[in-house]
């Protein structure tokens, strides 16, 4: 998949670009508007991904060039703008979805899939993951457990993403804040332990089968059977 990147702060340019083709992803990297023009014009993109910020021009007005010159590929927004109205005229002006900065890497990811099989429907990825009675809707970023709802945050359904997708398969902390947390925290916090404690909480309940397990000073398990 070759992907275009517009963004001009180079610490997550570079960040982006690696973890980007770590996931596969063919990039060119624009820094400006003008430059991004030139390149979506001159070749052909299965996805972008646009900041908003931009040193000569806003990214909306880009987007509108750039739809307005018959570029159809989707374009996610990445913003450091929070506001609904923000959020609903990037999407209003030929957006195709929207994230905040700081975002997570691993919901970038998601986004980016999502988008991709909504233009590729034949792209056949998976959309559901099952785990024993633990089943997750990658499309609606539903999770149920015996058919039950769980009320998770969004971090929280990346985590547990994130364990399904390693089922019976030990993941240490490090790992963890480098898929789920990205570049955001800084290795000492302990905001891994926390959102484990929360999402078991959620997750195993009284009477059911505890599937998170914890293997002291190594990481955490989702067991598979
Ligand atoms: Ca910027």
């Amino acid at each position: 998949m070759r992907l275009l990147l517009v963004e001009d702060e180079l610490e997550i340019q570079a960040f982006l670009r690696n973890s980007l083709e770590e996931a596969g992803y063919q990039v060119d990297v624009a820094g400006d508007a003008r430059q991004a023009e030139e390149f979506a014009t001159g070749a052909s993109y299965d996805i972008l991904i646009v900041d908003l910020g931009l040193p000569d021009r806003d990214g909306i007005a880009l987007i509108l060039s750039l739809r307005e010159k018959g570029v159809t590929a989707p374009v996610l927004i990445l913003s450091a703008r929070r506001s609904v109205d923000d959020r609903v005229l990037g999407l209003e002006q030929g957006g195709d979805d929207y994230l905040t900065k700081p975002f997570a890497l691993a919901e970038l990811l998601a986004r980016l899939r999502n988008l991709l099989r909504r233009n590729h429907p034949a792209a056949g990825e998976l959309t559901r993951l099952r785990v024993q009675d633990l089943e997750l809707d990658l499309l609606r970023r539903e999770a149920t457990r015996g058919g039950q709802v769980l009320q998770l945050t969004p971090q929280e359904f990346v985590l547990l993403e994130y364990l399904c997708r390693n089922a019976g398969r030990v993941v240490t902390r490090s790992m963890i804040l480098d898929k789920v947390w990205g570049m955001r925290i800084q290795p000492d916090t302990n905001v891994v332990d926390v959102h484990i404690y929360r999402l078991r909480g959620k997750v195993d309940t009284k009477g059911q089968q505890p599937l998170i397990r914890t293997l002291r000073g190594v990481g955490y398990v989702l067991k598979d059977r």
